[in-house]
């Protein structure tokens, strides 16, 4: 066998053992190989390389089978740590984690009207700041809005940050010095809903994530599916409405200008709001929002509906289009609950095959509030644990 051949196999077991470890929670060396296949000597000689590593430890013994009782094995949850950086919002955030996803420490930039150079150097600076022990970094992952391409870790285009053809892989692995990750933030957000969320009858999904923009991440086979230019998901910028209002992109009526949080506090700005308890208000601000839209406010209820209706029919091109069956949404707009999940139904419902938009289910993210807030550090932490330990 040649040499790069039985390392290969090496590497390949290692992550194997190393998954298994992870997925059983607390599991016996015997275990291990059962699960794997692989001989006992062989899970063995892994087990002590994980553990030299400090990629696992030995927790205590299990309930003898018989003979001696098994000593169990876990993931050592701090034996490594990652960063997370999500530039998708009107701030940059940047999370450090360990292996089990757990947020250790954040900090956060304002980042409105940051643009090229300067949007790079606080992605620097934040990355620097949170930054610890170097030798335990595993590698960083960062989301950002527009086209990527996540082969070669290059930013083709990001309008809102003014980065065209970027090489951020390149730039930041260089200044740090350890693997870096590069991803859509839509599909980076897909990518932990499927990972961490739960309750899938397949290995598809989509997530549509409504923020300041909106962007759907599409999994497939339990991948990420990019598109052959990296835009598949791009909704925001598909006209929903052709007479609606004008978009940055230079269209009219793009989803984003009829559904995203932004274009939700614009049309608060512009209607008529003497009907409404947010008539004595100047700038309503989302929060004042969802709080009118949750007690039945006439207003607020409209703004929400129609959201939820141009939502629907994004949906339902959706549905026509890959017949994936759970569809789920995320970002702010869950803050308003069922009044745009029904609009969103009633929609879609009209748009598609019956029997399809019967098979298909709308929910929000499983992850809960808290959790969800955190949907793109954990995907990308996701997106590193795979590519890096080949865990999850
Ligand atoms: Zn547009």
């Amino acid at each position: 066998m040649e040499k790069a051949t039985r390392q290969q196999t090496k590497d390949h077991n290692s992550r194997l053992v190393l998954k298994t470890i992870f997925n059983g929670g607390e599991v016996s060396r015997a275990d291990v190989a059962r699960l794997t296949g692989l001989t006992r000597p062989t899970v063995s000689t892994i087990v002590a390389d994980l553990l030299e590593n400090n990629l696992v430890v030995e927790t205590g013994q299990g309930p003898s089978a018989g003979g001696k009782r098994p000593t169990l094995l876990t993931i050592n949850g701090q034996g490594r740590h990652l960063i997370a950086i999500d530039l998708s919002g009107a701030e940059f955030r940047a999370a450090r984690m360990n292996l089990m996803g757990d947020i250790e420490t954040r900090d956060v930039r304002p980042a409105a009207g940051l643009r090229g150079e300067d949007a790079l150097g606080v992605v620097y600076e934040l990355i620097e700041s949170i930054l610890s022990e170097p030798s335990l970094l595993l590698g960083i992952s960062v989301a950002t809005p527009g086209l990527v391409n996540p082969t070669n870790g290059i930013v083709l285009r990001a309008v809102n940050l003014g980065w065209v053809n970027l090489p951020l892989r390149d730039l930041l692995e260089a200044r740090f010095n350890r693997p870096v990750y590069i991803a859509n933030d839509s599909h980076m957000a897909a990518l932990a809903e499927y990972t961490y969320g739960g309750g899938l009858d397949s290995n598809n999904l989509i997530a549509i994530r409504v923020s300041r923009g909106i962007g759907a991440g599409i999994i497939i086979d339990g991948l990420p599916f990019y598109g052959d230019g990296f835009g598949a998901g791009e909704i925001g910028h598909v006209v929903v409405d052709t007479a609606g209002e004008l978009c940055v992109c230079g269209n009219r009526g793009c989803l984003e200008t009829t559904s995203s949080v932004r274009a939700i506090l614009r049309r608060l700005q512009t209607i008529d709001r003497t009907q409404s308890v947010l008539a004595g208000i100047h700038s309503p601000t989302w929060p004042q929002f969802v709080e009118a839209a949750l007690a039945h406010d006439p207003v607020a209820t409209d703004i929400a509906v129609n959201a939820g209706h141009y939502l629907g029919v994004a949906a339902a091109n959706l549905v026509g289009a890959f017949d994936i069956q759970t569809i789920v949404l995320a970002g702010r707009i869950a803050e308003l609950g069922d009044i745009l999940l029904d609009a969103m139904r009633a929609e879609m419902q009209q748009r598609v095959l019956p029997s399809m938009a019967e098979a298909t289910t709308l929910r929000f993210s499983s992850l809960g509030p808290r959790r969800m807030a955190d949907l793109i550090p954990l995907g990308c932490s996701a997106l590193l644990l795979n590519q890096e330990l080949g865990i999850l």
